[in-house]
């Protein structure tokens, strides 16, 4: 398990990609967040992509004591571990590869990815994904960085989900989110369940159930209290991490403050849960 840092909560820096990772990171900083975690869109992974801009932002980190919880590999259409064209593949893998390099840079002790998994038969993607995952974690595992894969929202990609994990073993740790887990085919909470061995971080939004929202926590029809039962229950005492977008014309401070007010919440009802099984 990844481990918590103090406060319990990291935010993911994915709250508005039309601002800055920098940017982002200063009013983290000013509103009392000191964990983050970097989202996987283009505009987000250029502030570790190349050398330059990834010793700026170790630099700027460090002027903050911002700690980096994790980093999410790249993501779009562009990245695909199961494509069959060997370039979206080659340039998957160089993304990973160079996300768990930035991983170390930064100390983060997690990369995250996503199993793209819809085009093929079931055993070919899982062929392929296993083939280039085996390289992706003995570099992660030479680099002490912990690779994890996260549930994606259907019953291809839940397939998917288990027979990677499955093949790999325990040295693929699972991530799971909970917004993708609300969405139809998506697996829910008995995903909680049965990979709970695995599980090393959430990612925690809201949604209607329909589509992947990211809503800050209690805006949306998830029952929170319930996944916080249930993560108290299977012993899950890591970070909360909040995968949340910026409201439509919500400053990004009042955006900040409301999430660290839901993630509050968010940990004490599952302490709460947890000292109830102690007794
Ligand atoms: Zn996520």
């Amino acid at each position: 398990m990844v481990q918590p840092t103090e406060s319990g909560l990291v935010v993911n820096t994915g709250i508005d990609y039309d601002i800055s990772v920098r940017e982002i990171l200063e009013t983290f900083h000013e509103q009392g967040v000191n964990c983050a975690s970097i989202g996987g869109q283009p505009s987000h992974v250029a502030s570790w992509w190349s050398d330059d801009a990834l010793s700026d932002l170790v630099e700027l980190c460090d002027s903050l004591r911002m700690t980096i919880h994790s980093i999410h590999c790249p993501i779009g259409t562009d990245h695909n571990l199961c494509s069959v064209d060997p370039q979206i593949l080659a340039k998957t893998v160089k993304g990973m590869e160079r996300a768990i390099r930035a991983a170390t840079e930064l100390g983060a002790e997690a990369v995250v990815f996503h199993a793209y998994a819809l085009q093929d038969p079931l055993f070919q993607r899982v062929r392929t994904i296993e083939t280039h995952l085996e390289e992706l974690i003995l570099l992660a595992e030479a680099l002490n960085v912990q690779f994890a894969v996260e549930n994606l929202p259907n019953e291809g990609c839940v397939g998917a989900l288990y027979a990677i994990m499955a093949v790999m073993g325990d040295r693929l740790k699972f991530c799971w989110d909970s917004g993708h887990a609300n969405l139809p085919g998506s697996g829910g909470l008995s995903l909680l369940d049965c990979l709970r061995d695995s599980l090393c971080m959430v990612h925690l939004s809201d949604n209607d159930g329909q589509t992947d929202q990211h809503l800050i926590p209690g805006m949306g029809s998830m029952d929170f209290d319930k996944i916080m039962k249930k993560l108290a229950k299977i012993g899950y005492r890591g970070c909360i991490l909040l995968e949340t977008k910026r409201p439509r014309g919500m400053t990004l401070v009042r955006a900040v403050k409301l999430n660290l007010e839901a993630g509050r919440t968010l940990l004490s009802l599952r302490e709460g849960y947890t000292m109830g099984l102690g007794q």
